[in-house]
């Protein structure tokens, strides 16, 4: 897919809000507003009243700094913040307070980057630079923005921390975005600032442009699920739009979630428009080296130091790894498991790991959560393979555990309630099959021109069990007892 998109280019701007922040940018007001009243997590300085001073959250700077530690960026040691300017309604004071890079001033850091892997390859997506500002207020409409009679505002969102995430231009794919955004959300759940599964904590602008062509911008796309398709329609709006001989002009676009499509909303603003001047009101920061070195010292481990490590000690492919730490809480639950039982090897390793990745992260998803907000423990796993392994269960009715073991039941509970033992007594796999052969002479007339009916007769007997006999015991007791039989026919 992405060599037949190589003419396409695009640039992603990721505005994160600092949730794990217990109160905003430049006041004291709480930033947990959600499922609130509307208009109640506001102050003076946080709705723009005329002569209130804003003051900068100290603990912005320790956030951020991680976040630019953990994506290789270059902090910048001074910096000043800028007023952009604009007037719109979630934004009461006529000007956003951002940082800019230009006219003398600086983002919070330069460059970084983001190893992403599509189709196989890994690649470096360059990052611009990474910087602060403040969330504008949250507008809320009855229905969707066109056909609305009215417009609320919000306050409580107005003065949020965000720190916004510009990659250089050279993404060239919806896929490759996407990646990009899977491994931007990983990094940032490591670092402890954000919780990016809240709702409105993330929203994405794309530039997105066919080569040799205006770009257009695509705004507040809200969840990074929502990118990959706004992208994948976007491209295929320019593509045909050049076919039919039009030229493309820089626009700003609006992506219309319900409807899946983006629309026009106006022509691309250009950066002189926002006559960006630097915010007075506040003074300079400086950031230290010690205090960037205390801040790393303190950093966990990134994903992919984690990944190279749990190749190493798990002896996980690479593909393993890479898919197991994408998710810290995961990885921090197979690690504790992994390392619970001296007895466990290459073999549990592995299989642990593919629980988690498949059944298990298959359940969290259909259910919409995540692991830690179910009753389930790494030792659940440790138990269920055991089980498997000392021929208790199969992994077949371990499967049907999951949803118990969810709910914190213990795995031997839920074998004495299930009842479901493993039956590899020889006794009574033989009564089984007489049985079978007995109820189903046709098929046992068949099985003696075709070996392929034994396959029909095992089934009948995995039937009366609900899938409990030991499969390999029931074949060779099956294929004794029809032996024996021709021996008396004839
Ligand atoms: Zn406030
Ligand atoms: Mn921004």
């Amino acid at each position: 897919m992405s060599s037949q998109n190589n003419d396409v280019i695009i640039g992603l701007e990721v505005h994160i809000q600092l949730t794990n922040l217990k109160t905003k940018l430049f006041c004291s007001c709480s930033t947990n507003y959600r499922g609130t009243e509307p208009n109640t997590f506001v102050c003076p300085i946080c709705i723009g009243l005329p002569g209130s001073l804003p003051v900068v959250n100290k603990k912005v700077v320790e956030f951020a700094t991680r976040l630019a530690l953990a994506l290789d960026c270059k902090i910048n040691h001074k910096f000043w913040f800028f007023r952009k300017n604009y007037h719109y309604p979630d934004l009461p004071k006529g000007f956003q307070i951002t940082q800019y890079n230009k006219a003398g001033g600086k983002a919070f850091a330069d460059g970084g980057k983001i190893t992403v892997r599509v189709n196989n390859h890994k690649k470096e997506v360059m990052l611009n630079r990474i910087h602060l500002e403040e969330d504008p207020a949250r507008l809320v409409h009855k229905g969707n923005i066109a056909i609305s009679p009215f417009t609320l505002v919000d306050y409580n969102r107005s003065g949020v921390c965000l720190i916004e995430i510009v990659s250089k231009p050279v993404i060239d794919s919806p896929e490759e975005a996407r990646e990009f955004l899977k491994q931007l959300k990983s990094i940032v759940q490591y670092t402890g600032i954000s919780d990016l599964d809240l709702q409105g904590s993330v929203r994405v602008d794309a530039n997105i442009s066919i080569k040799g062509n205006e770009r257009s911008e695509v705004k507040n796309i809200n969840s990074f699920k929502e990118v990959e398709r706004a992208l994948s329609y976007e491209i295929v709006r320019q593509k045909n739009a050049l076919k039919r001989g039009k030229v493309l002009i820089q626009e700003t676009r609006h992506w219309d979630d319900k409807r899946k499509i983006t629309i026009s909303l106006r022509s691309k603003e250009f950066e002189a428009d926002y006559r960006y001047f630097p915010e007075q009101d506040l003074v300079p920061l400086e950031i230290d080296n010690i205090f960037i070195q205390k801040v790393k010292e303190k950093l966990p481990e990134m994903p992919n130091e984690r990944a190279l490590r749990l190749r190493r000690e798990y002896m996980l492919s690479e593909f393993d790894s890479e898919n197991l730490v994408l998710d810290k809480e995961i990885a921090d639950f197979y690690e504790n498991g992994a390392n619970s039982d001296p007895s466990f090897g290459y073999e549990e390793y592995k299989q642990y790991c593919n629980w988690l990745m498949n059944n298990i992260s298959g359940w969290l998803n259909e259910n919409n959560t995540t692991i830690n907000n179910t009753k389930l423990t790494p030792k659940h796993v440790v138990d269920l393979i055991k089980n498997i392994r000392n021929g208790k269960i199969t992994t077949k009715i371990a499967k049907t555990y999951i949803d118990e073991m969810m709910k914190g039941t213990s795995v031997s509970q839920i074998i004495k309630k299930k009842g479901k033992k493993r039956i590899y007594d020889e006794k009574i796999i033989e009564k089984l099959c007489r049985d079978v052969i007995e109820e189903n002479p046709n098929i046992v007339k068949d099985f003696r021109k075709n070996l392929k009916a034994l396959e029909a007769l095992i089934g009948r007997v995995m039937a009366k069990t609900k899938g409990q006999a030991d499969a390999k015991i029931t074949r060779e007791v099956m294929l004794e007892l029809l032996e024996k039989s021709k021996k008396v026919e004839k």
